[in-house]
């Protein structure tokens, strides 16, 4: 076998980067791929972390700079991997890298472009799409790469031939309209840790009956994490969508299609410690802030996490209400009424809220089967990686192994802790070729 010390991590979220910076540090060298334009996944758009209640972007930024620092380290974003040849010890690799259209190595991150786009309204995925923003941009100020990118189905220029005004404001020479989508071929590859991470369901009809998307005041857990968070939309002053009101009540609903016989089966893990969590941080904002937590049952089950849900409960007046809901209502004013069965009282009971927040069920990222084709790896019965039940980190297939949320829905310190046992199995399978 050929002596390579080379491994790829897929996906740039909290485990890819935690997993990417343990091998780097070992003296391996690490080609972390991820889809989106910036690393950091869904841990960056959080506002804080349970049960802590620890700043998220606070304890991520300084793992994004020292990736990026990183000498054993080469990040390609806007990438996804396309094909897989060889085996453990001597992977080839073909990475398909999308156009940014602006120089990575050579983009200062002034902003110039973005002030003078004259395109303004592309949805800002980081926000949610609760925000917009020019074809020109940059996801989130600390993004790392700390580089803009232009969004190639928006731009004028790209689309219609016109404009050009981000050619003549960039003073580096940024712009590249030559760019076009590449295919490159990584070679001498050990072995790859996977770790794209997990999306939240919007399933339509489930979800219509919780109101969302019918009532401005229904929104999901993450939108949430934006709207309250320092450096989203609202600048971190709770406010509803509907008329900009602050809420003065509100409902966090558990289990939204989860642990549920018609949706997904399975428990999402994390949904009982966020929407504590959350609930404290709206009370935090307001002291006099009511909420109300609708849950099937608690499943608060590591180490503090029974103690922050009884912190939830004394020092937030956090208010748990065992129940299933029914429907979720909307009136003139746009309030949620969570139709709910009570479980104490085996009755049918109504809560008109100001603001309703969705613990929406995690489920496998999308491509997760076209990933498992190209890695010739299994999927266990929900669309997860399949691993070993005795080793969590060991896929079907020798030399890939796994991390966080794709194989199962977890929190982030499990996340962190399994990155580093992957890149431990990484690292002994690079030590093993090379012996
Ligand atoms: Fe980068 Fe040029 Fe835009 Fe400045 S104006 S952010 S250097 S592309
Ligand atoms: Fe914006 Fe495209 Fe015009 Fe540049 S060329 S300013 S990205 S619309």
């Amino acid at each position: 076998m050929d002596n390579s010390r080379n491994v790829v991590v897929v996906g740039g979220g909290i485990a890819g980067i935690q997993a990417a910076l343990d091998l780097a540090d070992m003296g391996i060298h690490v080609h972390l791929i991820e889809k989106k334009p910036c690393i950091g996944g869904k841990m960056a758009q959080l506002d804080k972390t349970f049960p802590t209640l620890d700043c998220s972007i606070c304890i991520l930024a300084p793992k994004l700079s020292e990736c990026y620092r990183h000498k054993n380290i080469t990040i390609h974003t806007l990438s996804e991997v396309k094909n897989v040849k060889g085996e453990r010890g001597n992977f080839v690799i073909d990475v398909l890298k999308n156009p940014r259209y602006i120089k990575e190595d050579v983009c200062t991150g002034c902003g110039d472009c973005s002030r003078v786009c004259p395109v303004r309204g592309v949805y800002n995925y980081f926000d949610v799409n609760l925000t917009t923003q020019a074809a020109a941009y940059i996801p989130f100020p600390s993004a790392v790469p700390p580089v803009y990118l232009i969004d190639g189905e928006k731009c004028a220029y790209i689309n219609y031939g016109i404009c050009e005004l981000c050619v003549k404001a960039c003073g580096a020479e940024a712009i590249d309209f030559n760019q076009k989508e590449e295919l490159i071929s990584i070679k001498n590859i050990n072995s790859v840790i996977l770790a794209t991470g997990y999306d939240l369901a919007e399933f339509e009809n489930p979800l219509r009956g919780y109101g969302y998307k019918k009532c401005k005041n229904v929104i999901t857990a993450l939108e949430f994490e934006r709207l309250i968070c320092a450096s989203g939309p609202l600048g971190g002053h709770l406010k509803r969508l509907s008329d900009g009101k602050e809420p003065k009540k509100i409902a966090f609903i558990q289990c939204v299609n989860s642990r549920s016989y018609k949706a997904k089966q399975y428990c999402s893990s994390i949904c009982c410690m966020y929407s504590a969590k959350e609930a404290m941080i709206a009370h935090e904002h307001d002291n006099e802030l009511e909420s109300y937590i609708f849950y099937i049952d608690v499943r608060a089950g590591n180490k503090g996490f029974q103690k922050f849900i009884n912190r939830g409960e004394t020092e937030y007046n956090i208010r748990y209400v065992k129940s299933k809901i029914a429907q979720i209502k909307t009136d003139a004013q746009q309030n949620p009424i969570i139709v709910y069965e009570d479980f104490e009282s085996a009755k049918i009971k109504k809560l008109k809220v100001d603001l309703a927040v969705l613990a929406t069920c995690i489920i496998p990222p999308d491509g997760i089967e076209e990933l498992a084709n190209i890695f010739k790896i299994d999927l266990n019965k929900y669309n997860f990686i399949k691993t070993d039940p005795f080793y969590p980190v060991l896929t079907s297939r020798e030399g890939i192994y796994t991390c966080g949320c794709v194989h199962e829905p977890m929190d982030i310190p499990r996340s962190v802790a399994e990155a580093s046992g992957a890149a431990a199995k990484a690292a002994e399978s690079v030590r093993e070729v090379e012996i």
